[in-house]
């Protein structure tokens, strides 16, 4: 927003008023229409134009053009992920109740995904994670199971009564992908793969955008944008930690961030501490943080038998830690499902 002033305005008791609403501001540099101004700084509480009007020396009130309307439009709105087709349950992240999604990093065999959906769904998680198509930094690495994976991770889902989250490496997976999953999962070195971004968002689905590790808030925000701007349902934003410099924490968790989207943009976020600390003994106390600083539910990697895991074995938790973390944060499934036959 830019406020314009009266010619005979207080400039500084002006800024300390607004400032008292929760409006941080700086000088406009130059005049707007022939006025001194103010610009509302982004990350300030979002208030009425009309309410400021009143305010003696206030001249008019802007509202400038967002960058991102799709974005801004969804704010406060359900951010609702259909799921469990067995049962047709939905989860909405923008709600009170945070949303535990949790599963193997890969989707290594059918009988791995049978046993970790069983133990996420007692756990009173909502949605399996298990990646089918894995991006790995050393091209010898495991790259996962591909498509006949997807189809393991939807039967086990299905039999429990959970979502599926998976991820979209490229625009030639999209349609196989947006068949099985309910929420497709951009990862993060793909956060700024627009040709990506506008296939994914054009499957109509929610989105679970990862965050890139080395985006800046507006980068972020700007890929959701191409999401909706192509069809994406919602988009849920995944913060999973940013390029730091501490190697034994792996990387920077922005709970600032986290705090301002779900408090200040009122976007519905998730925090992923696996892939952000890559350490399973620090994944409670950073599962708390991310729960105190307004997170709509958490991505966490469990492994049924983590020491046989074929990737981030370090950070998968075990199903007797899920347990333990999701009866502390009071992660309950609202209804139990049978499986259907
Ligand atoms: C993942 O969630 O499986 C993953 C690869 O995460 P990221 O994109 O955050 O590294
Ligand atoms: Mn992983």
């Amino acid at each position: 927003m830019l406020i314009t002033l009266t010619a005979d305005a207080n400039i500084s008791e002006i800024r300390a008023r607004l400032q008292g609403l929760g409006l941080w501001t700086q000088t406009f540099h130059g005049e707007h229409s022939g006025r001194p101004a103010l610009v509302v700084e982004g990350f300030s509480k979002k208030i009425s134009p009309e309410s400021l009007r009143e305010i003696a020396g206030v001249a008019d009130v802007f509202v400038l053009d967002s960058q991102h309307p799709r974005v801004d439009e969804k704010a406060g709105r359900p951010a609702i992920v259909a799921t469990a087709r067995t049962t047709a349950t939905t989860v909405d992240f923008s709600g009170d109740r945070p949303i535990l999604m949790a599963g193997p990093c890969s989707v290594e065999s059918e009988e791995q995904i049978f046993a970790a959906a069983e133990i996420v769904a007692r756990a009173g998680g909502r949605m399996l994670r298990g990646g089918a198509f894995k991006p790995r930094t050393s091209p010898y690495s495991f790259h996962g199971r591909g498509e006949p994976a997807l189809g393991w991770l939807r039967d086990a889902a299905d039999a429990h009564g959970l979502g599926v989250v998976t991820e979209v490496m490229s625009e030639a997976n999209v349609e196989a992908v947006a068949q099985r999953a309910d929420l497709l999962q951009i990862g993060s070195r793909n956060m700024q793969n627009f040709a990506l971004l506008r296939a994914v968002g054009k499957a109509g689905k929610p989105v679970l955008l990862k965050r890139g590790m080395a985006a800046t808030l507006d980068d972020w925000l700007m890929a959701a944008e191409h999401c909706l701007a192509a069809g994406a349902s919602a988009v849920v934003f995944c913060e999973r930690g940013i390029r730091g410099f501490d190697t034994p924490t792996r990387n920077l968790l922005d709970l600032a961030t986290v705090a301002l989207l779900r408090h200040v943009y009122r976007q519905p976020v998730v925090v992923d501490p696996s892939h952000a600390v890559g350490r399973r003994d620090l994944i409670l106390p950073l599962s708390r943080a991310a729960i105190a600083a307004g997170a709509n539910g958490l991505l966490i990697e469990m492994h049924p038998t983590s020491t046989h895991a074929q990737s981030d074995g370090a950070q998968a938790i075990s199903p007797a830690e899920l347990d333990a973390l999701a009866n502390e944060l009071a992660f309950t499934a609202p209804t139990v499902h049978a499986p259907q036959p």
